[in-house]
């Protein structure tokens, strides 16, 4: 049933368009196309603000892995800043939350992993990762070791330093970025690899290409490799199995520091609680967001092992406070959030619905294999994407004048089905880790029909 229209819509589209920014949005055209404004969400669904439902297939920003409304996670934040809305973080003060989440998080996150900072998102997660590796290297006397290696299409945040490990030219572009001491490997990109698909090749030509970076800075020189997982923002790029441990050794073997971005696929989104887990992969530092709090509240931690840890704190001049943190570094609220979020995904199932119920959302994408418009299909636990193509043959894409990434979002919207677009031709899909069998059919569904829809229009062939 629809619900009556916001009754101030027009007001606030009128007040958005004079004066909120988006973030990654172009803004004018933000201005004239004006705002969608999303008004509630239950479980895997949101209505927005006139009333029109819709099948969340992203988590939000692939963040709400536990669905919207759980009522539990209200009831601890509610709780958490009627006690204490504050406490910093700074000096020696600290709160419960916080403390039980950082003990939590080494609990769950792979054995090498024994400290943890709490930030406020991703990139600052991802900066601080950028900041401490620098003391750790100035600290433990090899100051030398200074350039950072991340992958083409990489994504590690828009901070001033992670937007130069991010590597997407839209957050380089009039930014001046890259940093002259960050550099690219290319991606593990299996659908479109010179080397072709073969999960061997693909692996075998990635650490070549590590290797020959590192060999080209100079070992002595190198501080770290920093890699999601699965890239998410670069279009859902899925590695063979066993490209992280190749990877995880290449460094080790090369002396760099080895850095998991799981901010995407933390906490269940590919199956076990994290990436690393797959492949038993112990990072030297690990980033994580989105599924911490589930988007309920904001939080990202850096999760360092006890070498790193120790580099930095017995380096640095004996008793001098190590210059890093923000006001709301472990904010207590957000942790009891966090602390909930992770109950739920263990106690609570979650983790266990998503494991059960990812064979039906790989048979909703898979079931669209032969459509005319799809390329390539791909994914792993409850993270995939489409890859669309004007020829399965060539692979070629579409013409960016079609606007066909736009056409796609909009059409799926008005069917009921929000997903990501990337760039002009990839479609990512990361659904919360409540879905059910029924939802995915309810996908699979809305997403054909987006798809028809769109290729019913002439230009498009
Ligand atoms: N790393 C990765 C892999 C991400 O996907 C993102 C966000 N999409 C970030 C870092 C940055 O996180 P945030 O947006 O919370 O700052």
């Amino acid at each position: 049933m629809q619900s009556p229209a916001h009754p101030h819509l027009d007001a606030l589209i009128s007040l958005d368009r004079g004066h909120l920014i988006h973030p990654v949005a172009p803004w004018r055209k933000h201005e004239q196309r004006g705002v969608t404004m999303l008004e509630s969400g239950q479980g895997a669904w949101l209505k927005d603000a006139s009333g029109h439902q819709l099948l969340d297939a992203f988590a939000g920003l692939w963040c709400v892995n536990i669905g919207y409304g759980h009522e539990s996670v209200v009831q601890a934040a509610a709780e958490q800043m009627r006690k204490l809305p504050y406490a910093t973080g700074y000096f020696h003060f600290g709160s419960e939350p916080a403390i039980r989440l950082a003990a939590k998080l080494v609990e769950i996150s792979p054995a090498s992993l024994t400290r943890v900072y709490l930030t406020l998102g991703g990139s600052e997660a991802v900066d601080a990762a950028i900041r401490l590796i620098t003391q750790y290297f100035n600290n433990t006397g090899r100051p030398e070791k200074k350039q950072f290696i991340s992958l083409q299409r990489g994504y590690h945040g828009s901070s001033s330093m992670g937007s130069g490990l991010t590597a997407l030219p839209v957050f380089h572009r009039g930014f001046d970025m890259p940093l002259p001491n960050q550099h690219y490997i290319a991606s593990p990109y299996p659908y479109r690899n010179p080397v072709g698909s073969d999960d061997a090749a693909v692996i075998a030509a990635s650490v070549a290409a590590l290797r020959a970076k590192v060999a080209e800075l100079g070992a002595e020189r190198v501080a770290a490799f920093f890699c999601e997982p699965i890239q998410g923002s670069g279009g859902v790029i899925i590695p063979p199995k066993g490209w992280l441990k190749a990877m995880s050794d290449a460094a080790r073997e090369l002396d760099i520091l080895f850095v998991v971005d799981e901010v995407i696929t933390g906490f269940g989104r590919t199956g076990p609680m994290f990436a690393c887990d797959a492949e038993g992969v112990q990072p030297d530092l690990m980033t994580v967001a989105k599924g911490l709090t589930a988007g309920y509240a904001p939080m990202g931690a850096l999760l360092m092992s006890e070498q790193v840890y120790a580099g930095i704190a017995d380096g640095a001049p004996v008793g001098a406070p190590i210059g890093h943190g923000a006001t709301y570094s472990a904010h207590p609220v957000s942790a009891a959030v966090a602390l909930e979020v992770l109950r739920l995904y263990e106690e609570g199932g979650l983790l266990a619905n998503g494991q059960k119920v990812a064979s039906h959302f790989a048979a909703a994408l898979e079931g669209l294999r032969e459509h005319p418009l799809v390329g390539d299909v791909r994914h792993r636990g409850l993270l995939g994407a489409l890859e669309l193509v004007s020829d399965k043959s060539s692979k070629q894409g579409f013409d960016p004048a079609l606007g066909l990434a736009d056409r796609l979002f909009d059409t799926g919207y008005r069917n009921g089905l929000v997903f990501r677009s990337f760039g002009d031709h990839i479609l990512g899909f990361a659904p919360a880790l409540c879905f059910s069998e029924d939802e995915f059919a309810v996908m699979a569904e809305r997403l054909r029909k987006t798809l028809d829809d769109v290729l019913s229009h002439a230009d498009v062939r």
